[in-house]
């Protein structure tokens, strides 16, 4: 199954580089960096892939059970620009030639003390490097490291302030996932780079891990009522349970068992929230968003997360420095 599918992908990832890709790099004088562009071409066809995957079959799901009415619809086509930004390769691309240089220093020492050359999945040989279980493996422990990312996201108050933009959204929709702050997404990923190489993760596993997650990202974040019933919300996080994490005074005000406020922060598995008591499996679909957004401060004032794509990245940046 899994070499099936990976060699089909490969068959397309190099027909789409051969028909598009390759004729515009040479035609922008990149012929320099056709390896990299080669690369890039299979995140462009998985980006491909999962946007046909949620017009076709999660988009209906939402006409089929709709939390909420669309009432907004300027509020879901920002989301849109985000998801397009960020599944079509345009922020990896910008990241490839901003960090890219920094990170293969980075990495560079990390070699040479030693760093970098562990493979999680040798660690029992006959078993653990069986492709669909390394797969398994590698899925669970950045799964953990998203975790505990968004625990941070949540938990630091500078954190919170470019993190609070994804939680912004009152209309959520399938859309919703890629709504972050740009500063936000360099850091998170550049955290789960780091992981990947440290556990040693082969480039061909890291795709299908993030392509993986973030079709899952994509359902869970659906205007959409459905929950995997008692057994199935415990082994994957569900619409429900996500949906919970971004309910006003739910997901971020609350404060759960847990000494941290806060619920439902999981990413593939409830299994984290489980362990550190910050799950919440109510069967309940509240409205989204954030209660400063409702509910006036002291001066009578609502805040405004904005509406546009740079609006609300400028917002971010004001919150962070605090004149927000
Ligand atoms: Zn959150
Ligand atoms: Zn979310």
């Amino acid at each position: 199954m899994t070499d099936w599918l990976s060699d089909h992908f490969a068959d397309l990832q190099q027909w789409l580089f051969e028909t598009v890709v390759q004729p515009l790099v040479y035609a922008m004088g990149l012929g320099a960096r056709v390896e990299e562009a080669f690369d890039a071409t299979g995140w462009l066809l998985v980006g491909l892939i999962q946007i046909a995957v949620l017009v076709a079959v999660i988009g209906p799901l939402q006409r089929w059970r709709p939390v909420e009415p669309l009432t907004d619809r300027r509020a879901v086509r920002t989301d849109i620009l985000y998801t397009l930004i960020h599944r079509l390769g345009l922020f990896r691309v910008a990241m490839f030639f901003a960090l890219d240089p920094v990170f293969d220093e980075l990495l560079g020492m990390a070699r040479a003390g030693g760093w970098g050359t562990f493979h999680l999945d040798d660690v029992w040989p006959g078993v653990s490097d069986v492709p669909w279980v390394a797969f398994v493996i590698y899925l669970v422990v950045l799964d953990f490291v998203e975790y505990l990312i968004h625990r941070g996201q949540h938990r630091f108050g500078w954190w919170w302030s470019l993190h609070s933009l994804h939680h912004s959204q009152r209309q959520m929709t399938m859309w919703s996932d890629n709504r972050n702050h740009l500063l936000d997404d360099v850091l998170r990923d550049a955290i789960i780079v780091i992981v990947a190489q440290l556990i040693g993760v082969a480039p061909g596993q890291f795709i299908a891990v993030v392509a993986f997650t973030q079709l899952s990202e994509s359902l869970q974040h659906a205007n959409l009522r459905v929950s995997f019933g008692r057994i199935g919300e415990r082994l994957w996080i569900s619409p429900r349970f996500h949906r919970l994490h971004h309910s006003i005074g739910l997901g971020h005000e609350s404060r759960g068992p847990a000494s941290l406020g806060g619920h439902n922060f999981g990413v593939l598995l409830p299994w984290w929230d489980m362990l550190f008591r910050s799950s919440n499996f109510d069967e309940r679909y509240d409205p989204t968003g954030i209660r400063d957004q409702v509910e006036p401060d002291a001066r009578g004032q609502v805040r405004d997360y904005g509406s546009g794509f740079w609006s609300q990245q400028w917002r971010g940046l004001k919150r962070l420095a605090g004149r927000g």
